[in-house]
């Protein structure tokens, strides 16, 4: 019986493979990738040649069952995705559900992931947050969204797409209003990378500054809501101080 990998790669620079990953490459029979060529063109950058089987969004379910036959039949198999950790906001959740229910070893490799490394700089709380993955592309729906979120006071990252940011910064201000703090995070271990924090409204402007501003990979990690100051007592407190205050002098 085969074995699973779950192998990150780089989201930009190729030196951010770790040296297991390109040993577990070596090694394996073949690799599943979400866009073969793209794969192609990065394994070849480490000097490796191997057979590709193409996973995607559009064919996961589909294909997976034919994944787990060949692991089973005792093909060592490396999942991939175009950069970053699998499965996050990535195809593979599909193929390591029906592997565990198989019963086929699954090894995961850690390695890059952008909201990790974005969160990492950000200087926003990082001991709690959620992960929410790319926001509905539509105006209302993305509204929707934020509204849903706009109570969480724990830290919240999201995938953006560079032709949507201006749109979804002034969603961000128009729900959660112009004094939230975010940082957006772009072109993360490229040659651009910048990583710049104010608060929304100022955010969007500063974005729209510049075209450049707008462009490449980026991801938003917002502060949460800060929690309020229990300022109230409640009933019980309040009889218990009026009886302790009757016994004062
Ligand atoms: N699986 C990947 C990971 O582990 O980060 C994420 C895949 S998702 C399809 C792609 C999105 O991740 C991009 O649209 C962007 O929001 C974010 N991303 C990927 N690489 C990035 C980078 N170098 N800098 C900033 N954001 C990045």
């Amino acid at each position: 019986i085969g074995t699973l990998y779950i192998v990150a790669t780089p989201i930009g620079n190729l030196q951010d493979i770790t040296q297991r990953a390109l040993e577990t490459f070596a090694q394996v029979d073949l690799i599943a990738a979400e866009d073969t060529r793209h794969s192609g063109l990065l394994l070849s950058h480490y000097g490796i040649k191997k057979p590709f089987f193409a996973l995607h969004d559009h064919n996961e379910q589909q294909k997976a069952g034919l994944l787990v036959e060949k692991l089973r039949q005792g093909t060592n198999i490396a999942l991939i995705s175009d950069a970053g950790t699998p499965l996050i906001s990535d195809p593979g959740f599909h193929l390591v559900r029906q592997c565990r229910q198989a019963g086929i070893k699954i090894v995961p490799l850690p390695g890059a992931c952008a909201a990790i490394t974005a969160l990492c700089a950000s200087g926003i709380a990082s001991d709690r947050f959620c992960f929410e993955g790319f926001l509905p592309a539509k105006s209302k729906a993305r509204r929707d969204k934020l509204e849903n979120l706009a109570q969480e006071d724990r830290t919240l990252i999201f995938y953006e797409s560079t032709h949507r940011i201006l749109d979804c910064l002034a969603d961000i201000e128009a729900v959660f209003s112009a004094d939230r703090y975010v940082v957006l995070a772009r072109e993360i271990t490229k040659t651009w990378e910048t990583i710049h924090g104010d608060l929304v409204g100022l955010l969007r402007q500063w974005v729209a500054e510049d075209p450049n501003r707008t462009k490449g990979e980026m991801v938003l990690i917002i502060e949460g809501l800060p929690q309020k100051q229990e300022t109230e007592f409640s009933a019980q407190a309040v009889k218990a101080l009026t009886l302790i205050a009757q016994e004062l002098p």
